[in-house]
């Protein structure tokens, strides 16, 4: 069985980062990219505010770097997912894609985390047909139609303001009578003239044919079922952390963050580090992703020495 010093589960910033610095720190890593190489990132389109670029950096070119430069340090990138962890006792036993074995004296969970869905069977119904939750990934198939974007968040705020430029009339559907997002987003949507945000409004029912999406039923807090008449409906409603093949082992708060001791990556499991979106409610920047992934790999490297 092979035995890895470093095992780190995740291709976004934190992964692609704790393996930059575990590989200059000669700990021989080896990276599973898992299921979306890139991370939630290669989803957008430009970051403007990652320090170093001024004009603004592709998101899939930057990640691309990234993973380049833990490539060119040492780092071993493979495809592959983790299946299935046994994280009893040390090393641990780890799982990749129902088949292949091995052995980690430390591993870092960068597994970052999922949009949410609504949970509405129509929603589900329409999955790739109407219904998404990347908006910079589908959006081009709503050209000059309308949509709608569910959510009063940053994400849908960017994700509205994105699908303007793309679509005839963008509807925000937003459940409470404020937004949520940073007052410089909210200031975006203000400016952007074909959207319109719908106040204290839930989605009852996406309504669609066999073509796909052709409304959404939705109640505002008064009562008032109204039809609006979109093409796409576009979620932004928030992440789920991808902690659940671990949970039974790494302590997790309700949402199924992971909780780490706050002064280090350190989870309740010895020789086990978490960095990126599992573990962070609050920043889910890739800057800070990418710190935390910094972090853990430093937390590998003293283990390991210890
Ligand atoms: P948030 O958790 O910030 O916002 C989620 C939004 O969805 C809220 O408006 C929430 O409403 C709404 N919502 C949640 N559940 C439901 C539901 N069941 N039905 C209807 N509406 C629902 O998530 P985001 O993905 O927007 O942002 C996550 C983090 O990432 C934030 O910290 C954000 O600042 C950051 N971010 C930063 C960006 C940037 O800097 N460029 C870009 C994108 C995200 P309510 O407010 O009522 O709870």
């Amino acid at each position: 069985m092979e035995k890895v010093k470093c095992l780190i589960v995740g291709g976004g910033p934190a992964g692609y980062t704790a393996a930059i610095y575990a590989a200059r720190a000669a700990i021989s890593p080896v990276l599973y990219e898992g299921l979306e190489p890139g991370g939630q990132l290669t989803t957008t389109t430009v970051v403007e505010n990652f320090p170093g670029f001024p004009n603004g950096v592709d998101a899939n070119a930057l990640m691309t770097d990234i993973r380049s430069q833990a490539v060119r340090l040492g780092a071993d990138i493979r495809r592959g997912s983790v299946s299935a962890a046994d994280l009893s006792s040390r090393p641990f036993k780890i799982t990749i894609d129902g088949q292949t074995e091995l052995e980690a004296e430390t591993l870092i969970i960068a597994t970052g985390a999922t949009a949410k869905y609504l949970g509405l069977p129509s929603e589900q119904k329409f999955r790739g047909l109407g219904v998404s939750a990347c908006a910079t990934c589908d959006g081009f198939f709503y050209r000059r139609k309308d949509v709608a974007v569910v959510g009063g968040g940053d994400t849908a705020c960017e994700e509205a303001t994105y699908l303007a430029g793309l679509c005839n009339k963008v509807y925000m559907i937003v459940r409470r009578d404020v937004l949520r997002a940073s007052a410089a987003m909210q200031e975006r949507v203000a400016n952007t003239p074909n959207i319109e945000i719908l106040w204290n409004c839930n989605t009852r029912e996406v309504l669609g044919d066999s073509s796909g999406v052709t409304g959404a039923r939705l109640e505002r807090k008064d009562g008032e079922v109204f039809d609006i008449k979109i093409d796409g409906f576009f979620l932004a409603i928030g992440h789920h952390p991808q902690s659940d093949l671990f949970a039974r082992w790494i302590k997790t708060d309700e949402a199924g963050y992971i909780i780490t001791d706050g002064r280090s990556s350190a989870t309740n499991v010895e020789g086990v580090f978490a960095a990126g979106d599992v573990q962070d409610p609050h920043y889910r920047q890739a800057i800070t992703a990418a710190a935390s992934g910094c972090r853990a790999a430093l937390d590998a490297e003293k283990f390991l020495k210890r």
